[in-house]
């Protein structure tokens, strides 16, 4: 494929040859990719075709969404992000680890809503850190969070039929192989690789879950074993654009390593008032469709690239245009406990902006088409079986089963 440099001749050659060779062969220079995460008007459209074209190759015209239900299982949590608005001390009269029948009741509603995806998001260990949690899991038969989140994992998949997608932090292989058979898909943020926000005034200050190489170990893990998984990068949190571009080739190489990364998710940090870094900036849209674009052209076409459409309500139908196909889980039903200020498009809202861009919205599981046809290579025979009760054969939610 050409790319025309259509905007400017002070568009560097080379930059248009690197981006020509991402097209053809799904691999993007990493000398190039730096330079490109800081795309300038003349290189900004070239850039957005080619990761356009690697999109369409991928996926068409069609971009994806989980019809989901988002279950915070604790909001307690060892760790202490400089931007998280989610985790509470035990002392804090919002914190909360919810109880089976309340996990039941949400994934009952998302069940009569159409929900498919039961997303259990909690905080990492909170065990390790509280002895006031440590005893009430073990007054429920627990030693830790990972077993709780299992049985939990079991009950909704037996009782509503929701595919479970579990994030509960860093995991070691034994705790992925305890999730296997409960769950269709799993996920961590590798957020980024920079060890330099783990220092002092760092948004990862003070958590070692944020440690980058126990991050990627984990992620590792999961490819061994043949999980589905999900991953992404948090951008605007105090990383440098070559840090950044780091982080995405991380996750390639594991992914070239595994083949195991269903989706890459661009997540833009935004400022709450309650935060430590309630004072920091945030990404623009113009830093989104950069990253968005390269995220596209470092991971070829056979990762999805995903970013969260409320976390940029005013201009998310723009992410259209630098390669993304995917929408993430959005909920019908449950509000999203890590950004609660943002609420999630209404999904009649999502389709029509997605289709007013030119592209077609369609219902996906917490498994990937490429994963559902991997059968049971990919996922616990249990799980196989109810997805493909839901599935059409190119592995989406068929048309006619699909809600809005
Ligand atoms: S690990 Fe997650 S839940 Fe825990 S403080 Fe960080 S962002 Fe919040």
């Amino acid at each position: 494929m050409r790319v025309q440099n259509r905007s400017s001749p002070a568009v560097d050659p080379g930059l248009l040859r690197a981006l020509a060779d991402a097209v053809d062969t799904g691999r993007l220079d990493p000398a190039a990719a730096r330079r490109l995460i800081r795309a300038d008007a003349a290189s900004l459209p070239p850039l957005l075709e080619a990761a356009s074209t690697v999109r369409e190759q991928r996926s068409g015209w069609t971009v994806t969404y989980s019809r989901k239900v988002f279950l915070p299982l604790t909001n307690l949590c060892r760790d202490q992000c400089a931007y998280c608005t989610f985790v509470r001390r035990p002392s804090d009269p919002r914190a909360h680890t919810m109880t089976p029948d309340e996990v039941l009741a949400v994934a009952e509603a998302g069940r009569a809503a159409g929900c498919k995806e039961a997303l259990f998001s909690l905080g990492d260990k909170p065990e390790l850190r509280y002895p006031s949690y440590r005893r009430w899991l073990a007054e429920r038969g627990y030693a830790r969070t990972i077993e709780y989140l299992h049985d939990l994992c079991a009950l909704v998949l037996e009782r509503t039929g929701l595919l479970p997608h579990a994030n509960p932090g860093v995991m070691d292989e034994e705790d992925i192989a305890l999730l296997r058979p409960v769950t269709a898909s799993m996920g961590l943020m590798l957020e980024s690789t920079s060890e330099r926000l783990l220092e002092r005034g760092g948004a990862h200050r003070g958590c070692p879950d944020k440690v980058p190489a126990v991050r990627l170990a984990t992620i590792a893990a999961a490819g061994r074993l043949r999980v589905p998984f999900t991953t992404g990068i948090l951008i605007g949190i105090g990383e440098t654009l070559d840090e950044r571009v780091d982080a995405l080739y991380a996750i390639r190489d594991l992914h070239d390593r595994y083949g195991h990364i269903q989706e890459v998710i661009v997540q833009n940090f935004r400022r709450k008032p309650d935060i430590r870094m309630r004072d920091w900036p945030e990404p623009t849209v113009l830093d989104m469709l950069r990253t968005i674009a390269v995220a596209r052209l470092i991971l070829g076409p056979t990762t999805a690239v995903q970013a969260p459409p409320n976390l940029m309500p005013e201009a998310y139908d723009a992410y259209l245009l630098a390669g993304l196909d995917d929408w993430g889980g959005v909920s019908p039903v449950t509000r999203d406990h890590i950004n609660p200020e943002r609420a999630w498009p209404h999904l009649r809202e999502l389709k029509d902006r997605t289709e007013r861009m030119g592209f077609r919205l369609r219902e996906r599981l917490a498994v990937y088409p490429a994963y559902v046809s991997r059968g049971q290579d990919y996922l616990d025979p249990a799980i196989f079986a109810r997805v493909a009760t839901l599935v059409d054969p190119g592995g989406l939610v068929p048309q006619e089963r699909e809600q809005w």
